[in-house]
């Protein structure tokens, strides 16, 4: 069940709410046949921007292009795209199969070229077996998946989710990753998804863009925007980081191997940090061990500088480590990375 998949290209994009303007100027292009993450914090304006590349609002200023044509005022029902709402909504008096065949009946498509189709979707999503049940009877998650059934069938050329997976409990969530990234690569249909959640972003996206107040950060992939951070807000929202802000080279009582240039902060990923014998020749600095936290696969410990600052190191699970001790805080100068601040 293959789309024809779209690019997106958005230029200049501002909307405004009465005297608020909730996007500034948004320039962004979205691949064909890939996964794209709008990623930021409550009230950034990521659901404004999915409003309007679904055609539920329509931008103040700025054009958006899908797929070749200039979509900027479609309404939703003539555009390539579809939106697969956070709590699926699902039609309550409808069975699984007539939910999902909705769409399609009402394009006039019936007998057994519809049922294929339906029977197609629900066999993408794992859900075959519940055609006849009522969305009722059947989880959240696997609601969630009827929903993206229902979306699927249509074979937009542009499947929009607006936070697809935060109803659904950790676990699930975890394993929806994958199934999300899975459906994606098997429909070749361009996903765009709305989430607050980095996690799950640098999980599932090709690309994401990191938004903060009505403007884009960053874009790039999740290896880039860990690795090459260009603002102190995505070094500190995509993955952890210890964040040095003043002109060092001492900086919270540790000694950088450099200084900060005017205008940068210098940042430090958790694992990237090593515990020595306090005052050895490797310790670029006392500091003493807060808390201790096993993740099965890590050991995850607070520090504190003897500025009384608080650092996060990821380190080796079978670290022998007990708070409370004193001990040295080393790493290698090719790992502290400066950001504008
Ligand atoms: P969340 O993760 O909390 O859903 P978000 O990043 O999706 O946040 P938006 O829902 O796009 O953020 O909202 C961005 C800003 O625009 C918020 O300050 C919000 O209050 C405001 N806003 C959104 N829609 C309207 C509207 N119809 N009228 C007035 N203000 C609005």
């Amino acid at each position: 069940m293959t789309a024809s998949a779209s690019s997106i290209e958005i230029s200049g994009v501002t909307r405004r709410f009465g005297a608020a303007t909730v996007l500034h100027g948004i320039s962004l292009t979205i691949a064909a046949n890939s996964f794209h993450c709008l990623l930021g914090p409550s009230g950034c304006g990521k659901t404004t921007l999915m409003h309007l590349l679904a055609g539920l609002d329509v931008p103040d200023e700025g054009t958006i292009v899908i797929g070749g044509t200039e979509h900027t005022r479609t309404p939703a029902h003539r555009r390539p795209t579809n939106l697969v709402f956070q709590s699926g909504a699902l039609f309550p008096h409808m069975s699984v199969r007539d939910n999902v065949a909705f769409g399609l009946r009402s394009d006039g498509l019936k007998g057994p070229a519809l049922r294929t189709r339906v029977d197609e979707s629900l066999e993408l999503v794992a859900m075959g077996e519940f055609a006849g049940r009522m969305p009722a009877t059947l989880s959240g998650g696997q609601r969630q998946r009827i929903a993206i059934a229902r979306a699927l069938v249509k074979r937009p050329d542009v499947l929009l989710l607006d936070e697809p997976l935060s109803a659904l409990d950790l676990a699930l969530q975890l394993h929806m990753r994958r199934e999300l990234k899975r459906w994606q690569q098997e429909t070749g249909t361009t996903f765009v998804c709305v989430t607050h959640n980095q996690a799950e972003a640098m999980e599932i996206a090709d690309e994401i863009s990191v938004m903060r107040a009505g403007t884009i950060e960053q874009t790039g992939s999740a290896q880039e925007l860990y690795a090459a951070p260009e603002t102190r807000f995505v070094a500190g929202f995509i993955g952890e980081n210890n964040i040095f802000t003043g002109p060092g080279p001492v900086i919270d009582g540790i000694t950088f191997p450099t200084p900060a240039a005017d205008g940068q902060v210098l940042t430090l990923r958790p694992e990237h940090l090593r515990l020595v014998e306090a005052g050895s020749d490797d310790s670029r600095g006392g500091v003493r061990v807060d808390t201790v936290g096993f993740t099965g696969r890590t050991i995850r410990a607070g520090l504190r500088t003897g500025t009384g600052r608080e650092l996060l190191a990821e380190l080796p699970a079978g670290t022998p480590l007990t708070p409370g001790a004193e001990v040295g805080l080393a790493f290698d100068a090719g790992h502290v990375y400066a950001v504008p601040s």
